[in-house]
């Protein structure tokens, strides 16, 4: 029986890796998902047979209430609030490590389980608060402004050694529980003090680095109960958050170190100085140089996830494409709110993923483009990260939209993006303002071509 269940592991955690292999390109990332979930639940039965439980009632009762939440808030959410979900499950996953851990404890454990024990009650009780208030300031339930005080850092080093020294005094006199106690406290206190001093437009990023040490608790919380397939989805959930932690501060070309402790959008220190004057234009104008464009290259941002546009964008391209004019869509690492989020939204409209160009090979190609369509992108497209060394995103990749031969930008207002800055895109020579809701503008053009 014990080698059964040691093969069924072996299969889950192949099925792991299997459907991460897969969540790779968005051709197969629905077909990863599906393999991934599988290799879970195989991993549930067998660890449920495993533990030698012998009363079941409370397990199917938390499947149920579990399932039936997590089905209706994943039919609920919106798309564009993704990321604060993603926020909550980290948290949560977090908690469900600091809770294994801390029933792992017996009074036979040994050192080892003792400091895996502390380990996570420790990363699991952070990753809880500080996915809380990564959701909060996402969310704007709380201010996404960086929180900064005098003594900030010396109250951090405090609570880290305080943290140490109870660890180390819990592994010292296990049956001493006010000592895990304070661990606990203290953790979740940490988790706070973490997160509130990172400006609301990197908890992206925050969140993507929570879920790494979401795994690594449940990783700690394995040893803890000695729980093979444990460990292994949970350094698989710990690498693979890393590494797109380090993807996405790579395109907004900023070290971690810059993200955690910076305190980035704590003060406009945009310098920038526009040149030129705003060009609006109208629907039937756009119509007229589209229709005459023969190739068009559209850059979405996260306001297409806003207006919800992706079906009317994938209709304007079929008409262009009738019209004898090659399309192309460029897409930049972190458009929009989520790594991937144009990507998603774009599948959903079934547009091909041949013609979906990431950010170094559409750039090449600009010149080339007559009109470059871009929705409700801001920060991702502005000139300033190349141009303006005052900007506070100077340095960070950008589609160079502007040097297309007619650059269209759709999108409300005069607003920044994201980041909060100015963006002499909207002032350059060759760009035209079709202002209104994405949706609603290229709806007008689409009537217009038909
Ligand atoms: P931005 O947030 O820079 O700009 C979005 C623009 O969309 C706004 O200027 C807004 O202007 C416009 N908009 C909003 N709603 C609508 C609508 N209904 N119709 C038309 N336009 C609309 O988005 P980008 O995608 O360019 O940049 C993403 C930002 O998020 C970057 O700063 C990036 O660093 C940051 N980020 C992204 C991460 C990711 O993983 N994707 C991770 C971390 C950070 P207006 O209000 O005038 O309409």
């Amino acid at each position: 029986m014990a080698t059964l269940i040691q093969f069924a592991y072996v299969v889950s955690a192949a099925l792991f890796i299997l459907g991460l292999k897969n969540l790779g390109s968005p051709a197969t990332a629905r077909k990863g998902n599906l393999i991934s979930a599988s290799g879970m639940l195989l991993a549930i039965v067998v660890a449920l047979l495993d533990q030698g439980i012998v009363e079941y009632q409370f397990i199917i009762l938390g499947i149920l209430v579990g399932g039936v939440i997590g089905a209706a808030v994943a039919r609920l959410v919106a798309m564009t609030a993704m990321p604060e979900m993603v926020a909550l499950f980290n948290g949560f996953g977090g908690l469900a490590s600091l809770l294994v851990g801390w029933a792992a404890i017996t009074p036979l454990a040994g050192t080892i389980t003792l400091v895996t024990v502390v380990l996570s009650v420790l990363i699991g009780g952070l990753t809880f608060t500080g996915s809380l208030i990564a959701y909060g300031k996402l969310s704007e339930v709380i201010d996404g402004k960086p929180v900064m005080f005098k003594g900030q850092q010396i109250v951090n080093s405090l609570i880290v050694l305080s943290i140490l020294g109870s660890a180390v005094m819990f592994c010292l006199e296990p049956s001493n529980s006010q000592w895990l106690y304070l661990v606990i406290g203290l953790a979740l206190v940490f988790g706070v003090m973490a997160v509130i001093p990172i400006g609301g437009a990197d908890m992206p990023v925050v969140i993507s680095l929570l879920n790494s040490y979401s795994g690594l608790a449940a990783c700690a919380a394995g040893f803890a109960i000695n729980n093979n397939i444990l460990i292994v989805a949970g350094s698989l959930v710990g690498a693979s958050g890393i590494i797109l932690t380090q993807i996405m501060c790579k395109a907004m070309n900023r070290s971690l170190g810059n993200v955690l402790f910076s305190g980035f959008g704590s003060v406009t220190d945009d310098t920038t100085e526009v040149e030129g004057e705003v060009k609006p234009i109208s629907v039937d104008d756009a119509y007229y140089v589209l229709e005459a464009a023969s190739n068009v290259a559209i850059v979405p941002g996260y306001g297409m996830a806003v207006a919800q546009a992706q079906h009317v964008v994938k209709e304007l391209q079929e008409l262009l494409e009738q019209n004898g004019c090659e399309v192309n869509y460029g897409i930049h690492p972190v458009a929009g709110r989520m790594p991937g989020h144009m990507n998603v939204l774009l599948a959903e409209a079934d547009v091909s993923y041949d013609q979906l160009l990431e950010m170094d090979d559409i750039n090449p190609r600009m010149e080339n483009v007559d009109v470059c369509i871009v929705i409700g992108a801001n920060d991702v497209v502005n000139p300033a990260a190349r141009e303006s060394e005052s900007s506070p995103i100077y340095g960070m990749p950008v589609i160079n939209v502007d040097h297309a031969r007619t650059v269209f930008v759709l999108k409300r207002s005069m607003a920044s993006g994201f980041a909060g800055i100015e963006n002499p895109l909207f002032y350059k020579e060759n760009t035209r303002m079709l202002f209104g809701d994405a949706k609603e503008s290229i709806g007008g053009l689409i009537r217009e071509f038909e």
